[in-house]
């Protein structure tokens, strides 16, 4: 599908794919006696970290894989927070672990990350990951920018250009640095070959960002904030990758909808293509924490 000429790379069509490959995968790991299994933490009452949770579930349990979720209250302590992490590292039937974010205030999130096991961290917050990932040798890649970077490489492809070099050189400006998402695909644009710029709060504050955003080949923004860069923000031919996800209530109709931190109408104008929200980097993400929740139990038990 195009708008306004733009290609809109279709994020559901992309998601199904590869969970077909994996389901495949699960079918060998069944025949060799491997079940993999995902944990999430959820401590609060996010509406966001929950829907996530629910959809987790779902599809952890459409593949058959053992699932289980913590529910933490909004006020838990660190120390009990603590435990409950280490009592899903010793659990066997656990392969891979994912703490939700936003977690309450009190709770110090990189104290979490290092009591992770290393080998069940499947979004590679725990430090030795991250830097294995920084490294340019990742045991797991996180779901997210993972997913940018997968949909980015198919879009290659599919219009007659190869992957392994059709980044090098290009432009690759990231809005957004948070370790989840922005930091690791800074090192994943770079691992391509691309020339990478990372603008954050002080870009915009500085009164930058257009001045970034315009030199863009491919443009990932992950900001959580609609309109964040608009067509007059980005130059003719940008591929344009939208990660945010924001809740709009329409003026009209009183009802919230999904939107992204792109102003779509107007960057699609632009851009050579462009994923939507929903039905872009959304979809690809929940089937690759799955993916490398694989990953993990084929590390414990390979086959
Ligand atoms: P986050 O941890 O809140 O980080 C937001 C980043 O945006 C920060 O680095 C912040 O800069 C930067 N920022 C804030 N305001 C800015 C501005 N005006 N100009 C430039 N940069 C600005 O968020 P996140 O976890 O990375 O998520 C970002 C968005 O992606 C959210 O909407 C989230 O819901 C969505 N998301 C989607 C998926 C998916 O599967 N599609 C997965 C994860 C997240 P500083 O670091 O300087 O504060």
């Amino acid at each position: 599908m195009s708008v306004a000429g733009a290609q809109v790379i279709d994020g559901e069509a992309i998601a199904a794919e590869l969970r077909d490959e994996l389901e495949a995968e699960m079918q060998a790991l069944t025949e060799a006696g491997i079940r993999p299994g995902l944990a999430t933490v959820l401590a609060g009452d996010d509406y966001a970290a929950q829907a996530y949770e629910r959809r987790l579930r779902r599809l952890a349990e459409e593949l058959g894989c053992h699932y289980t979720t913590e529910t933490l209250s909004p006020d838990v302590e660190q120390a009990e927070a603590l435990a409950v992490v280490g009592k899903l590292n010793a659990d066997p039937r656990v392969s891979g672990i994912l703490i939700l974010r936003p977690l309450p205030e009190q709770i110090s999130e990189s104290q979490i990350y290092r009591t992770l096991d290393p080998l069940k961290d499947v979004e590679a917050v725990h430090p030795v990951n991250a830097g294995l990932l920084a490294l340019g040798s990742p045991r797991f890649v996180p779901s997210t920018p993972a997913s940018v970077f997968f949909l980015l490489d198919r879009y290659f492809q599919d219009s007659g250009r190869d992957p392994e070099t059709a980044y090098n050189g290009l432009d690759v400006v990231l809005v957004g640095r948070s370790n989840n998402v922005g930091k690791p695909a800074v090192w994943l644009a770079l691992s391509r070959g691309a020339t990478v710029v990372s603008c954050h709060h002080f870009t915009s504050l500085a009164d930058r960002l257009a001045e970034h955003t315009l030199l863009a080949d491919i443009l990932v923004v992950a900001v959580g904030s609609h309109g964040v860069v608009n067509g007059d923000m980005v130059r003719e031919g940008v591929i344009a990758v939208d990660v945010g996800i924001n809740p709009l209530e329409d003026e009209e109709t009183g009802k919230t909808r999904l939107v992204g931190d792109l102003d779509f109408e107007s960057v699609a104008a632009k851009a050579e293509a462009i994923t939507p929200v929903p039905g872009g980097v959304g979809p690809i993400t929940d089937v690759w924490l799955l993916r490398n929740v694989v990953t993990a139990a084929r590390l414990v038990r390979p086959s």
